[in-house]
């Protein structure tokens, strides 16, 4: 059986925070409220998007507001995103390796095929996996999903948040946290995963 890594995507893969903060600002001034900060905004990066707006405004504005998230980010999911420095050169390595390569992201499927195919990162996965009304990280349900889509074993999880490493452990994986993304150091070493790094070649030695 092929081994498997499992990525997050948003803040681990692809350097798309700034799009995702932009729209989900947008959100609150298109209903005529006053949005969080960015920095508040990024640290909750990684949530459903309802779970995200439930921190920020009245319970009864959250479907609004992620409403109009709909309609604002599919215009300008790729204004500024692009994939991470070195992204595309490890995937090609690691599959010349003979792993096989998913993404497991809290966004939904169409969404996330989307923003694969926009950083030009499609031929260098074997499946991309949303998570389309089941249980969402830390729960391993999205984990799991892109492995039996695989049809391989898994190996290691990748993610930027603790979410991330707690859902890969969950599913039985090994855990690379990495620190450019949504959760900082200190946030991520309290999950305690298997590596922590400020890179992603690291994973090329730990395999
Ligand atoms: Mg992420």
């Amino acid at each position: 059986m092929k081994r498997a890594i499992v990525f997050d995507l948003d803040g681990t893969l692809v350097d798309s925070l700034g799009d995702i903060v932009a729209s989900f600002r947008w959100a609150f001034g298109a209903l005529g409220l006053e949005a969080p900060s960015e920095a508040t905004v990024v640290a909750e990066v990684g949530l459903p998007l309802e779970a995200m707006y439930a921190r920020f405004a009245p319970e009864g504005a959250v479907a609004a507001l992620a409403a109009a998230y709909r309609r604002h980010y599919p215009r300008h999911f790729a204004d500024r995103s692009r994939p991470f420095p070195g992204v595309p050169e490890l995937l090609g390595e690691l599959r010349s390796r003979g792993y096989a390569l998913a993404v497991a992201t809290t966004k939904r499927s169409d969404m996330a095929d989307r923003l694969v195919a926009a950083m030009g990162l499609r031929d260098a996965l074997d499946h991309v996996q949303g998570t389309d009304g089941f249980a969402h990280k830390p729960a391993p349900d999205v984990v799991l999903r892109a492995l039996a889509a695989l049809g391989a074993e898994g190996e290691w999880m990748v993610g930027d948040t603790v979410h991330d490493v707690v859902a890969g452990r969950a599913a039985g994986l090994r855990t690379y946290a990495v620190t450019w993304g949504t959760h900082d150091e200190q946030t991520l070493r309290r999950a305690r995963p298997d590596v922590l790094a400020d890179d992603l070649q690291g994973l090329m030695s730990v395999l």
